[in-house]
């Protein structure tokens, strides 16, 4: 240490404790790295890496930015997933003999972004805390930017945590160092998400409030662990940060990670973006904050009868009152974002712009109010009664604040005339001085007859008269002082026009302070309303959201959906929302569903392409319509409330995991099966078809029979396994249905309808004949398929069906082909290797090359 020069020294202390950061080290005007942080950083920001000499016999490597430009830097490290401690100096330069001293004063993580460019409107920012012990554990998620927090408590083991943490979609993740290990990895690889250690778990004092009284000790501690780590990251007050909501995991539908990618709920799997999943589709909200608030609906569709009905009711009303809703859309487009402006005004952060759109926002609320009242429903009625428009905080910033104030608020423009008499007082100084300036500049010009004389300000020599050279002999002898010589003017003063200019001057600077001084009263006295502006924005978001639902199933001609008690699944002319869109709806063939007790599990068959997994996806999608509140696609709907959906659909490899298909294929099929109840809805699209054929059917039939006996889930399980069919014979709720196709004129038409019954086996054999496969392949299939066809009315078929396909094994090439008669030898050292890999340890690199 000794070796380094002072500045080296400190900044190396500083460093020491922010080992985990990017550390933005202030040097006058530039933010500088060192060392390592220098060598990254330039390599990550694409910023040249410089040395400089810090005492020590080699440079140091160093690379900085200005630090008007760093917000610009900072977002790009964090939008990497970094974080980036920003440390000030903290005393005068000036006022200092040494080294000036330096503090951190925030560290800025993916998950405590508060700067309006680096966080989406349409969507949060968690951060969480985790606290675990034994098989249980706790979640407590927060959006700084917000300030919402919400608690979670499970019973799980570590692979729990994990699936809940990727579930909730969080940007960040605050851990114990014991979690740490073995969390921090996964996350990152699987998710992207940071993990964070934070030993301290007991809540700090300035925290106490937002915790409930009767918090279970777990969540206790993810809170506290949380708290600490907000307090050590952000140091200042963060008075927005709401009461803890803990979350009823029975009020709430659970969807699991993996089903909302294979469900496409807010993203597509084939672009990443939001465009083509649900949430695109649905999003028909007005504001930012409604759009947030919609994509949380869409995360935790409801589990409470009443609550969804309220939902749908105000729905409904929406829907038949067309002026109605088209006023209510008016008025929400001049509501900024209330969640976030108070997120700002606790930071210490809110601008007076930002306190102006918090003043237009607040005007709109009487009409949004007045709109609402004329409804009937029973939440119109609560938020017409309740909703606080905050009248005289309103009345308030439109007397205080300036309608177009600047960006900055450290230079004045900020406050109206007549909230301030001191303040008013200096302005007027400043105006008539002014004024006195603009009249000198006529009397002068009168005096001298010099027509193009003109007063005129620059920060340097401020106030002067401009005469050009040409005019010179006219100015007045003695009273005029030389103070600029330009090309082709000179420029003056006079002691009259200093004397004045020292007036404005002065005024304009008490002006300026003062004005900031009120800007900084008025932000303390708006710190008040934080919490009533949280739940406005909270009313106001719910009805942008349902406002949304309406027009969309306006458009879409949806339908106000029954909820059954029977648990009865009744939808005439369904479809699926998104296909239908992206289709013309003209294109788009409906389906029906019936599904109850003795009926409660669809076999579903059919040739590829013939949509039968859009019909899987089709009621899951319309199940989270129904269960956030908005109408569903169909002619008519009935539907039960389902406690959970699960899918295992299509190939969502998981290849950066490191896991083959079919093991993800089987962890996904093993999470359904552990978890589902009779109230579920497992969606099973061909499972087994990673492995080999027996293995496959057997697995796949192993499993209806389970789901079947021991689950009684309500189930859609699709295969192109014919065989299975045979199982509804045996499976008394078991249905078989198929999707249909026919063939015009040599064409595969799918038909995509959804039939009772099981497709005809020869279907694929009549796709291969199409496709104009060997007229001898074709024919031993027809052989095989009546082999098939010969056992299907006996239980033991599988078997039998193995047997006999042994059986008329060798008969494939003896009959008209003798001659090429293959002897089966002893295999060859390739297929020794071969059959030596164990496929599902390897990564697909592995593989390729083996
Ligand atoms: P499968 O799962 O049987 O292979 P998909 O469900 O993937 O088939 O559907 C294949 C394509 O058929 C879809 O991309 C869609 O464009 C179309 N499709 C599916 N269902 C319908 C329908 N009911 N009406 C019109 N087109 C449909």
């Amino acid at each position: 240490m000794s070796q380094y020069t002072p500045m080296i020294q400190q900044y190396l202390t500083i460093k020491e404790k922010h080992r985990d950061a990017f550390l933005f080290f202030r040097l006058g005007d530039f933010y500088e790295m060192f060392f390592e942080d220098a060598k990254r950083a330039s390599q990550l920001l694409e910023i040249t890496l410089t040395s400089r000499d810090g005492g020590s016999k080699d440079r140091i490597p160093m690379c900085g930015v200005p630090h008007h430009s760093a917000p610009n830097y900072i977002k790009q490290l964090v939008e990497m997933g970094y974080k980036v401690a920003i440390c000030e100096q903290v005393e005068d330069p000036k006022a200092t003999k040494g080294v000036v001293k330096r503090e951190v004063i925030q560290i800025i993580t993916p998950g405590t972004v508060m700067d309006q460019t680096l966080l989406k409107e349409s969507e949060n920012n968690f951060i969480a805390g985790v606290a675990h012990e034994g098989t249980a554990f706790s979640i407590v998620l927060n959006d700084l930017s917000t300030g919402e927090l919400r608690g979670y408590l499970y019973n799980g083991d570590v692979d729990s945590i994990l699936q809940e943490l990727q579930a909730l979609e969080v940007r960040e993740v605050v851990v114990s160092s014991q979690l740490y290990d073995q969390l921090a990895e996964p996350l990152r690889i699987r998710q992207q998400v940071i993990a964070s250690i934070q030993e301290e778990h007991t809540v700090p004092a300035s925290f106490v409030g937002s915790m409930a009284n009767s918090a279970h000790p777990l969540v206790t501690a993810a809170s506290g662990r949380l708290f600490s780590y907000l307090v050590h990251t952000q140091k200042r007050s963060l008075e927005h940060i709401q009461p803890l909501a803990m979350q009823k995991n029975e009020e709430f539908m659970k969807i699991d990670s993996f089903s909302k990618r294979n469900l496409e709920l807010t993203e597509t799997n084939r672009l990443k973006g939001k465009k083509g999943s649900l949430l695109w589709l649905l999003d028909r909200t007005v504001t930012g904050m409604g759009s947030r608030k919609l994509k949380q609906w869409m995360e935790q569709p409801l589990y409470i009868k009443e609550h969804i009905e309220e939902r749908l009711h105000v729905v409904e009303e929406l829907m038949s009152e067309f002026f109605i809703r088209e006023e209510l859309r008016d008025a929400l487009k001049n509501v900024y974002d209330l969640e976030r402006l108070a997120g700002k005004v606790s930071f210490g952060s809110v601008t007076a712009r930002d306190l102006v759109q918090l003043k237009v926002t607040l005007t709109c609320m009487p009409k949004i109010k007045e709109i609402i009242s004329r409804l009937r429903s029973a939440f119109s009625e609560r938020v017409a009664q309740n909703l606080d428009c905050h009248e005289s905080l309103c009345e308030f910033l439109d007397e205080a604040l300036h309608e177009d104030p600047p960006l900055s608020i450290k230079e004045g423009g900020l406050i109206k005339v007549g909230y301030h008499e001191a303040l008013d007082r200096y302005r007027d100084a400043s105006v008539n001085g002014k004024a006195w300036i603009a009249a000198l500049e006529q009397q002068e010009r009168q005096a001298t007859g010099i027509k193009s004389l003109k007063i005129g300000y620059n920060r340097i020599f401020g106030y002067f008269i401009e005469v050009t050279k040409s005019n010179l002999h006219a100015i007045p002898q003695g009273r005029y002082e030389r103070k600029q010589t330009l090309a082709n003017a000179e420029r003056y003063v006079t002691p009259e026009l200093k004397e004045k200019e020292r007036l404005i001057l002065e005024a304009e600077e008490k002006m300026v302070s003062l004005e900031y001084e009120l800007f900084l009263q008025l932000r303390e006295h708006v710190k008040q309303y934080i919490q009533s502006l949280q739940q406005l924005a909270s009313q106001v978001s719910a009805i942008d959201v349902l406002q949304g639902f309406a027009v969309i199933s306006d458009e879409q001609h949806y339908v106000k959906p029954v909820i059954s008690e029977r648990g009865t699944v009744s939808i005439v002319n369904g479809r699926h929302p998104v296909v239908e869109k992206v289709l013309d709806s003209q294109e788009y063939v409906p389906n029906d569903f019936s599904l109850h007790e003795a009926r409660s599990m669809l076999l579903i068959t059919g040739p590829n392409m013939a949509g039968k997994s859009t019909y899987m996806r089709q009621l899951a999608l319309t199940v989270i319509m129904m269960q956030i509140g908005c109408f569903v696609p169909a002619d008519e709907a009935e539907l039960p409330l389902f406690d959970q959906i699960f899918t295992r659909i299509g190939a969502a490899d998981d290849l950066v995991g490191g896991q083959s298909t079919f093991m993800v294929e089987m962890l996904e099929t093993n999470y359904a099966l552990n978890k589902a109840t009779k109230h579920s809805l497992l969606l099973l699209d061909e499972i087994g078809r990673g492995t080999s054929t027996y293995d496959g059917m057997a697995l796949a039939q192993a499993i209806i029979e389970y789901i079947h006996h021991e689950i009684g889930a309500k189930t859609l399980f699709s295969t192109h396994y014919h065989e299975l069919t045979v199982l509804a014979e045996m499976l008394p709720s078991l249905q078989n249905v198929f999707v249909s196709a026919v063939e015009e004129e040599g064409r595969l038409v799918f038909l995509h309808k959804v039939i009772d019954g099981q497709a005809d086996r020869s279907f694929g054999i009549h796709v291969a004949q199409l496709a104009q496969l060997p007229a001898v392949v074709i024919n031993r299939a027809k052989d095989i398929l009546t082999v098939f066809e010969a056992n299907e009315d006996r239980p033991s078929a599988q078997q039998e069906t193995a047997a006999a396909l042994a059986d008329t094994q060798l008969t494939l090439f003896t009959e008209e082909q003798s001659e090429k008669k293959v002897e089966i030898e002893k295999p060859s050292e390739v297929e020794d290797m071969l059959r030596s890999m164990n496929v599902l340890d390897m990564t697909p690199l592995d593989a390729m090359n083996a």
